[in-house]
């Protein structure tokens, strides 16, 4: 249906805009152009920016130097150089990333990606874009896994490798919902492995996933791809979930 729609011509794209006129892809309503947020749902987004840690990119209450890292990353500096997230998880995005993960709806992958660069700046040249894998159970049941299809519309828009089986995961993580941190951490700890060192090694790795939550699953992940001879590791997810304390975002 995309392929089409790339095709035909202008006049024809007006008819079926008429026809089958573009969505907001968190509510439904109908909006003037593809891939856009009705203004509703624009109005809650939550931009995540400065200042924030240069580590994790959680928002710091000042403005300061933009070296200055949060108390978590000082404390236990993470297996990651840094993260980065253009949104707060929540209300739009949240509906956006289950949309993606249950309604197979690959073109939201895009729009995700294009928000994604905009807070990476320029990615490294010798960066590959690697997504957080899915068990392959999760996979058979779904068809896809959403962290690849967003890593795969990335590497089309940055131009930088995609390797998308270099992380494998080796046993299916139970649900997280409600465990603290810790708990979390013990959870994904073993749950990966990488599958293809030669592809990363020596190289900045982009890890790929839609959400960051406590940042346990991808730190697991950016310890193995270290490990396993990384040059460094850059998290980029579309949403990252920001406690109630620590939410001094900018609402654009
Ligand atoms: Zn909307
Ligand atoms: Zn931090």
């Amino acid at each position: 249906m995309v392929a089409v729609l790339a095709l035909v011509t202008t006049p024809l794209r007006a008819v079926i805009d008429v026809v089958l006129p573009p969505r907001c892809p968190a509510c439904g309503e109908i909006v003037d152009g593809d891939d856009r947020f009705c203004a509703a749902c624009f109005g809650q987004l939550q931009a995540l920016g400065p200042p924030q840690c240069a580590c994790c990119g959680i928002p710091l209450p000042h403005e300061g130097d933009i070296a200055a890292q949060c108390g978590a990353c000082l404390g236990e500096p993470p297996p990651f150089q840094r993260a980065r997230a253009p949104f707060t998880y929540g209300g739009p995005t949240r509906h956006l990333v289950l949309a993606l993960k249950h309604g197979r709806r690959l073109h939201l992958a895009r729009m995700m990606a294009r928000a994604m660069l905009r807070v990476a700046g320029d990615l490294p040249e010798d960066a590959v874009i690697v997504p957080v894998p899915s068990h392959a159970l999760r996979l058979w049941q779904r068809g896809f896994n959403q962290a690849a299809e967003i890593a795969r519309q990335l590497s089309r828009q940055s131009g930088r490798p995609l390797a998308v089986d270099a992380l494998a995961r080796i046993r299916a993580t139970p649900s997280t919902k409600g465990l603290t941190r810790k708990a979390r951490q013990k959870n994904v700890q073993g749950a990966f492995r990488v599958a293809h060192a030669d592809q990363i090694k020596g190289r900045t790795v982009v890890l790929i996933d839609d959400v960051m939550t406590t940042g346990a699953t991808v730190s697991a992940c950016a310890a193995k791809l270290a490990r396993a001879g990384a040059r460094q590791v850059e998290v980029l997810t579309y949403a990252r979930a920001v406690r109630e304390e620590q939410a001094h975002v900018s609402v654009r």
